[in-house]
């Protein structure tokens, strides 16, 4: 992981609120870099610009905190992760999920959220 931290994977301002331990387990910690390797990082090579992880790994705890779908790649099971960046600004996001769309990266999935505000990717 060049350009990403599992801090940033693991920082959560909900978790802190609420009091959850979001500490990643190993196991996550493969699927975090192995999202990062094939994807985030050549992401960020191509962006040539920082990129910012809002949300990375959730526990289950936090993931029913903050609503997200019961079967998130957030929850890193599986062989699976799931990250929202943001390029810190709408303009941004978008641009940058036109570039990915039309690469070759190996997403399961990638959504362009609430018209811009963060882009989601999963593997
Ligand atoms: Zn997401």
């Amino acid at each position: 992981m060049k350009y990403f931290s599992f801090a940033e994977f693991s920082r959560s301002a909900t978790a802190a609120e609420k009091g959850i331990d979001n500490t990643i387990p190993f196991a996550a910690k493969v699927n975090i870099e192995r999202l990062v390797r094939l994807i985030l990082d050549p992401v960020r090579i191509i962006w040539d610009a920082p990129l910012y992880v809002t949300s990375g790994y959730r526990c289950v705890r936090l993931n029913e905190e903050v609503c997200g779908a019961p079967r998130s790649y957030h929850m890193c099971y599986d062989e699976h992760a799931a990250a929202d960046v943001t390029t810190g600004s709408r303009e941004g996001n978008i641009e940058l999920y036109n570039a990915m769309k039309s690469s070759s990266l190996p997403f399961l999935e990638l959504i362009c959220e609430n018209g811009g505000a963060w882009l989601h990717v999963a593997i």
